[in-house]
């Protein structure tokens, strides 16, 4: 396994590994769900690159980048055992040279859910990985559904910018009480942790009440709300019940649906989604 900094690096030996390319693209503190996307590409492809970097610019000014979780051993050493073939790890310098100035910003599809609360997030995203994209020159990239408005938003850009590169969206991984797989879940003390399954009951408890037949679309909200406010360590940021391809709130379920919600558990912002419909 190779691992890269710079970007003449980069061009270097990317032009070395053989095609089709699969690229993983992370923040690091690598988890289960973030090897899946790596299993996954080297299932999938001929090379695997990972990238590796903490994206300042996708960071609020009140948000955690500071403390953003980081250990770039293991991450490697995890790497190297899930078959990668080359791991880029540029810097915020390699990345955003000074004088840099030019953004790519996905319109609609960021304005609700995330985009409502992080403003400027994804026009962090969409610029990293357009940037990502160029550098690597991938044929194929995997996402986690676990942010599925991000998956939303790069499909989006991959095709309005003409990217020649297939997205691949693969199942969100799970401990096993539920909780979504995440670099933050390690902000959780141990009786956050317990509480933090909140996220997964409500999404199941809203699942349940479609599957049984509900399709009134703030009925499943208010299913969610429900579990989410009888937890004492978490606050809700939102709920929805979206149009899947959209993202616009629905006032009732007719074909595939995105359950999401934020909770803040303590200090510690989770969140997680369930497609209905599928
Ligand atoms: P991050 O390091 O948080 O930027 O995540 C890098 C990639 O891993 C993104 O495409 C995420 O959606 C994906 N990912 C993060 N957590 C999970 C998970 N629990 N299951 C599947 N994919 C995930």
């Amino acid at each position: 396994m190779i691992v890269v900094v710079t970007l003449e690096e980069l061009r270097r030996e990317t032009a070395r590994l053989a095609r089709p390319l699969g690229f993983v693209p992370t923040m690091g503190y690598l988890h289960a769900g973030h090897i899946s996307l790596v299993e996954r590409a080297r299932r999938e492809c001929a090379s695997v690159a990972v990238s590796i970097f903490v994206n300042p610019t996708q960071f609020g000014p009140n948000e955690d980048l500071d403390k953003y979780p980081r250990d770039l051993p293991r991450d490697l050493a995890l790497l190297e055992a899930a078959g990668a073939d080359l791991v880029w790890t540029p810097t915020p310098e390699v990345m955003y040279p000074p004088g840099f100035q030019t953004w790519v910003t996905v319109e609609k599809l960021t304005a609700p859910l995330e985009g409502a609360q992080r403003p400027g997030h994804f026009r962090g995203v969409t610029t990293v990985v357009a940037k990502l994209f160029n550098a690597v020159g991938p044929q194929k990239a995997y996402f986690g559904q676990k942010d599925a408005q991000q998956a939303a938003v790069i499909r989006r850009m991959t095709k309005d910018l003409d990217f020649p590169i297939e997205i691949v969206v693969c199942p969100t991984v799970r401990e096993p009480d539920g909780l979504a797989m995440s670099s933050r879940n390690t902000y959780l003390n141990a009786e956050e942790r317990k509480a933090a399954t909140v996220l997964f009951r409500a999404l199941s408890a809203a699942k349940e009440a479609y599957e049984r037949g509900e399709r009134d679309a703030e009925a499943l909200r208010g299913v969610m709300r429900a579990v989410i406010q009888a937890e004492p360590l978490a606050r809700l940021q939102y709920v929805s019940c979206a149009d899947y391809d959209t993202l616009e709130e629905l006032d009732r379920v007719e074909g595939k649906a995105l359950l999401s919600m934020a909770v803040f558990i303590g200090k510690t912002r989770l969140i997680d989604n369930f497609v209905l419909g599928a």
